[in-house]
């Protein structure tokens, strides 16, 4: 089965009184909408982004920053029906299944998508929802109640909601009303819908409140790193991921790039999954030689398959020689791209030691590292 994500973008968040568009909110170190399609990753063969129109190219350089690359980025339509159906036209010929999703709910899980899955496989439609907690009464214009309706019955809808892409294009084509999801779309189309479980937590950031609630949620967790190494002759000198020339290099099993070696234990003690020497044992020949870089990715790989997003990290690097400052910025970018968050969200310094200790004498190069990750 091939199946597709389509995340909508589009809405005009008139509600959050932001300028920004309210999925490029930024919700434990990630836009809501990278969260989105993060959560997609692994479970579908790509996604599809439908933003208002104009924002195509914010939103391609956005979701790039963070190292997600979606099938397509296109314009949306005037309302989210029109946008959907933009979404269900740039997905690729061969689509069979398209979960389409809110990308103002970044909250979904992999647990919730799976359901939807298999919802579809099995019936020919899936749909996130959650049970009615309060009790609902219908009431006239004047606030006069009518009557009260049987709980039992009422659902509040959710998404991801997924369908046959072939069923619902044809939906489209028949139903000229103007529905306010999919389902209802699918409903009017005469599709039997079914609804499976999604999650209370599963909100739709809408008000500054959900915004508020949507930070609460998450609960930031620090982690500190560090290392040293001994420096030598014959060896290269990496630090930061980047080359550095200088006469010496740091003697290790890897590359022994000791800043990030402390980086990344930083991450893992953020996570508390040990350390670097259980994840990557020097007993280990795959891991001889090795570019610190893939110990690093690996690493973000492994916090995030456990649900973690990261904050921000910093590295300080005590080195009296060679001076560090000029290749800052290229260890930064590296960092940022291993990582795959934003330049902006991670730091290197450099300091001295005043000659003081194995650092000042030139012995050997020490790091220090602190990340925060949301969970
Ligand atoms: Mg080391």
């Amino acid at each position: 089965m091939s199946i597709y994500a389509i995340l909508l973008s589009g809405g005009s968040g008139t509600r959050m009184g932001a300028k920004e568009n309210k999925t490029l909110l930024t919700i434990g170190g990630e836009p809501a909408i990278v969260r989105c399609f993060r959560a997609f990753q692994g479970l579908t063969d790509g996604a599809v982004l439908v933003t208002r129109a104009g924002e195509e190219g914010l939103f391609a350089d956005t979701m790039r920053q963070y190292g997600c690359f979606p099938l397509a980025v296109v314009p949306g339509g005037e309302d989210r029906q029109a946008s959907s159906l933009r979404g269900l036209q740039a997905l690729p010929a061969d689509a069979e299944i398209a979960l389409i999703h809110d990308g103002a709910r970044p909250f979904v899980t992999k647990e919730i998508i799976r359901r939807v899955i298999g919802s579809v496989t099995a019936c020919g439609s899936g749909v996130a929802a959650v049970p009615a907690r309060d009790t609902v009464k219908r009431a006239d214009r004047e606030g006069r109640v009518i009557e009260t309706l049987d709980r039992a019955e009422l659902w509040h809808m959710q998404t991801p909601q997924g369908f046959y892409v072939r069923d619902l294009l044809a939906a489209h084509d028949a139903v000229s009303a103007r529905c306010t999801d999919d389902a209802a779309l699918m409903e009017a189309a005469g599709y039997p819908v079914q609804l499976v479980m999604g999650s209370p937590d599963n909100i739709k950031l809408t008000s500054p409140e959900d915004l508020r609630m949507a930070h609460g949620m998450l609960t930031p967790r620090v982690g500190t790193g560090f290392d040293a190494h001994r420096l030598t002759e014959g060896r290269q000198l990496w630090l930061g991921g980047v080359k550095i020339p200088y006469e010496k290099g740091l003697l290790g099993h890897s590359d022994a790039d000791a800043a990030l070696h402390a980086l990344t234990d930083a991450l893992l003690g953020a996570a508390a999954i040990g350390d670097i020497g259980q994840l990557f044992p020097d007993s280990d020949m795959k891991y001889k030689g090795i570019s610190s870089l893939i110990l690093l990715e690996e690493a973000r790989r492994v916090i995030t398959e456990l649900g973690f997003s990261i904050g921000n990290v910093d590295v300080t690097i005590v080195c009296q020689a060679p001076k560090l400052a000029p290749y800052i910025p290229q260890m930064r970018e590296s960092i940022a791209k291993a990582l795959q968050i934003p330049v902006d969200q991670v730091s290197v310094k450099a300091t001295t030691t005043e000659r003081m200790g194995y650092e000042g004498r030139g012995e050997g190069i020490s790091a220090q590292a602190v990340a925060v990750v949301f969970r």
